[in-house]
């Protein structure tokens, strides 16, 4: 069996030890005679294997009793809408920073709840950098205020965060959670589809202020009214992500990935293994005559590294030969073109160090 070097940006490529593991639970996980999936989501088995893994995420990531850990369906892109019609229903109003396509879908979709105020933005420069803020134009009294930490298509990240008050600070992690370590306590909620760093597609990490989970039944409710049951957060705060049936099988993925990276030293030694990957790519983009890097500076993401040759031809070909040597699934976004490596927590370094080598013969042979 050949394993290739995969970039995708997801979903993208998982540890194999967690792959391994789930092979050979596939038939009996531990003595019940049955795979996961067969399982019921109410037996003990089951119950077991999804509060293990909201054990050891919280472990992992530090977050105390004052946050509710959810799995829930409908990726990233459901909690576009969940976010506004759970929170809005204050003072119907919300700030954003808008970074790239996936703040921009999110602003999109707030607008259809109420009054969205744009702080800053990077469209200008097709989203090349994180924009920088003017603290006196934030609301005091906005219900949210809402960034995209890491900007998967065009590689930057946020490394400072707006001082926002009293008011929450809601973060879409989708593409940089638990790649480093990071202040749960600065957030009113954060969300992550796993298809990148976590696990499977098909379940999306909420990490939301219990204090700010409101019942729709209250008069003083922040839930906008009609949002369906299924949409708003106290439905799967109250029943332990259990409301109805959850993707059963991706949990247990996401749990074995946990284990893995706290086997593998947690989310400090994931930050250490991943400026180590980042900074052997972007050393060579930057002395590269051949391969440029879009971003510059500190925005720079450490998971998902865009780079051009200034040439669609040529990086087609480099696209194309990338993948017949193993190293898959380096195209750019559609939206942006040229090429892109996504470098998760599961990209080993050896594949990093492997890429820049083949990079560089590359470039030695035009
Ligand atoms: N936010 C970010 C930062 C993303 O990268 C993506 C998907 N690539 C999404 C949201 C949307 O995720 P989903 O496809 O799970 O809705």
């Amino acid at each position: 069996m050949k394993r290739v070097y995969n970039f995708s940006a997801g979903p993208a490529v998982l540890p194999e030890e967690v792959l391994e593991q789930a092979a050979r639970e596939m038939m009996s996980y531990g003595d019940s005679g049955m795979s996961v999936m067969e399982m019921s989501h109410r037996s003990a088995v089951y119950e077991g294997i999804l509060n293990e893994a909201i054990a050891d995420l919280r472990d992992l990531m530090g977050i105390s009793d004052e946050y509710e850990v959810m799995f829930i369906q409908g990726g990233a892109s459901t909690q576009f809408a969940m976010i506004p019609m759970n929170l809005m229903g204050k003072n119907g109003k919300a700030d954003f920073i808008n970074s790239g396509q996936w703040s921009k879908k999110a602003i999109a979709q707030a607008k259809a709840y109420g009054d969205v105020k744009v702080i800053a933005s990077s469209e200008d420069k097709t989203f090349s950098y994180i924009p920088s803020w003017d603290s006196a134009e934030f609301r005091s009294d906005a219900d949210y205020f809402y960034i995209c930490s890491n900007n998967t298509i065009y590689g930057t990240r946020f490394t400072e965060l707006p001082e926002t008050g009293n008011v929450p600070l809601v973060a879409d992690m989708s593409s940089c959670i638990l790649s480093e370590p990071c202040d749960v306590n600065r957030y009113g909620l954060i969300f992550a589809g796993a298809q990148k760093n976590i696990g499977p597609a098909g379940v999306t990490v909420v990490i939301m202020r219990k204090s700010l989970i409101t019942d729709s039944k209250e008069e003083n409710s922040t839930v906008l009214k009609g949002t369906p049951i299924m949409l708003q957060y106290k439905t799967h705060a109250d029943n332990n992500s259990m409301y109805n049936t959850p993707p059963t099988y991706g949990i247990y993925i996401c749990g074995l990935v946990f284990k893995w990276l706290k086997k593998n030293g947690g989310l400090t030694a994931m930050a250490a293994v991943n400026q180590e990957k980042a900074s052997i790519l972007y050393e060579y983009l930057d002395e590269s005559k051949m391969f440029h890097p879009t971003v510059s500076g500190a925005d720079r993401s450490l998971m998902n590294v865009p780079f051009v040759t200034g040439d669609k031809d040529l990086d087609a070909k480099f696209v194309k030969e990338a993948s017949a040597a193993g190293f898959v699934n380096l195209k750019g976004h559609r939206s942006v073109g040229g090429m892109r490596a996504s470098i998760y927590n599961a990209m080993p370094t050896e594949g990093v160090k492997a890429l820049v080598e083949f990079m560089k013969n590359f470039e030695a042979h035009q």
